[in-house]
């Protein structure tokens, strides 16, 4: 029965907080109990014994959790003090009994907390035995290195570390055994279920029984393979940046020097060349440095495209007009199919991509040869490339559109040096140059590929290159034709 506070008086409370039993021998002359007076006839009751059950609340005072209550309702029973003692104990068991429960379900909470928190958490996570045998391991874990949870268990952490590794990290592990420290991180190299190496940071602790002697490891694991790359990426970045800056940097100190020291001040001539190769040299910073911010921009989405309905012959013969000089100085001849294709693009980006294959097919083509700028009409599937027509299915499925979404593909080609098969993928990386010294006295840098490849995937679309060494090169590109894209 469920008994309001305001039941009891003041003072009955207190004796029932200090964990008293109460006989009454008649209910209705009980002068603590009035408002229960009507309950009691309902029921027919005639005496009773109460006794409290106590427990302490958080600031460890003692609470009326509830009454044990025994009536007698035949007749006016006389009880004794045993009785009373009796019913008080087993109302203390219950006390105990309830205590224990609420911590029960205390302490399931917190483990249903704990557990969720070790399933459902972003990082690997794992318990692992003094002797490195994984005990308990997360699914972000699991994950990670590409097992499943039972074959991860039937491992130890040493299957998955160099054993180089290991030796190195042996000293710290035993300080953190022997509680010299209270935790660990490590960079390592983790082995994943593929074979292939994982860089990972490994935070580890020791848990311990109340006598400080270690139970178990706790370990967390961060895959920070990506941002290893990053750092890889940016020290070849400046390591390449540097090398491309100092070649003319030295050409342009060794000439400015020769000038300074007066040495040619009689020769007019040699003089001359100096100013002239500090010119040259000083132009090809600019172009790189141009090319490193240019590429910086597009690679970090800060170059907006302004696109357009172009008509691509247009784009063509405007890209046939600026390098008609250059290719004419070196008896190379530019040809163009005319075509009434339609592209919806940047059209300055546009002509910087094709100027740039046409400038290296120019570079790397001999005189007298020929080369052609085409674009292909998107429904003649049968002349494209493999590439292409697997990226046309593709990307036509998934628009289930008409042709109007078709890409067109633009096509550079030429007869010159050609690259090697292996090739013809790393050389749209960042200063990738196959010819050696013959690409560097070109004046390049070996960004130019990597800017045509960034703008046209900008443009959603995709470049690559066909070769055969010694026989020529292709590039191709594909641009959207619609304006979904
Ligand atoms: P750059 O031309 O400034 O060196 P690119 O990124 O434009 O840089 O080209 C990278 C490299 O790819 C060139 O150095 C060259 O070795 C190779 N390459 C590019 N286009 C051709 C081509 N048409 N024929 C042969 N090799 C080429």
């Amino acid at each position: 029965m469920l008994f309001l506070d305001e039941c009891f008086p003041e003072e009955c409370y207190e004796f029932y907080c200090q964990g008293n039993p109460r006989s009454v021998s008649d209910v209705f002359k009980d002068k603590w109990a009035d408002c229960l007076a009507e309950f009691m006839e309902q029921v027919g009751v005639k005496t009773k014994i109460v006794a409290p059950i106590v427990q302490m609340d958080d600031k460890n005072l003692p609470r009326v959790w509830g009454l044990l209550i025994v009536h007698s309702c035949a007749y006016y029973r006389q009880w004794q003090s045993n009785d009373a003692e009796l019913l008080q104990s087993i109302s203390n068991q219950l006390g105990i009994a309830l205590k224990q429960s609420d911590l029960y379900s205390q302490l399931q909470t917190s483990e249903i907390r704990l557990r969720n928190s070790f399933e459902n958490a972003v990082n690997g996570m794992a318990m692992l035995t003094m002797n490195g045998h994984f005990m308990q391991v997360n699914p972000a874990l699991c994950q990670l290195l590409g097992y499943s949870k039972s074959d991860l268990l039937s491992l130890t952490i040493q299957d998955l570390i160099q054993p180089q590794e290991l030796d190195r990290s042996r000293d710290s592990v035993q300080d953190l055994i022997r509680d010299q420290i209270s935790s660990l991180q490590i960079e390592s190299e983790l082995l994943h279920q593929s074979g292939k190496t994982l860089w990972t940071i490994c935070s580890a602790s020791v848990v311990r029984n109340p006598e400080g002697e270690p139970l178990y490891f706790v370990v967390q694991v961060v895959d920070i393979s990506e941002r290893r790359a990053l750092e890889q990426m940016k020290s070849e970045f400046i390591s390449s940046v540097s090398h491309e800056l100092r070649t003319p940097l030295t050409s342009i100190h060794g000439s400015l020097g020769l000038l300074v020291s007066g040495a040619l001040d009689n020769q007019p001539e040699t003089l001359k060349q100096m100013i002239e190769i500090a010119a040259t040299e000083s132009g090809r910073l600019v172009r790189l440095v141009n090319d490193i911010l240019d590429l910086e921009r597009l690679e970090s989405n800060k170059i907006t495209l302004h696109r357009q309905w172009c008509n691509a012959e247009a784009l063509m013969q405007r890209v046939v007009d600026i390098l008609r000089l250059t290719a004419d100085d070196r008896d190379i001849r530019l040809i163009m199919t005319p075509t009434a294709q339609q592209v919806w693009a940047d059209e300055d980006r546009i002509i910087q991509v094709l100027v740039n294959l046409v400038n290296n097919a120019i570079k790397f083509s001999s005189p007298g040869s020929t080369i052609e700028l085409s674009v292909l009409p998107q429904h003649d599937n049968a002349s494209l490339p493999s590439q292409s027509k697997q990226q046309d299915t593709h990307e036509h499925s998934l628009d289930g559109d008409s042709s109007s979404s078709l890409p067109i593909l633009f096509q550079v080609k030429d007869n010159g040096k050609g690259i090697p098969a292996d090739k013809l993928d790393i050389i749209f990386d960042q200063f990738q140059q196959i010819h050696g010294s013959d690409s560097r006295e070109q004046g390049g840098a070996g960004l130019g590929l990597a800017i045509c490849r960034n703008i046209v995937q900008q443009h959603g679309g995709n470049i690559w290159a066909e070769s055969e060494l010694g026989q020529g090169s292709t590039f191709y590109f594909t641009l959207p034709a619609s304006e979904s894209r």
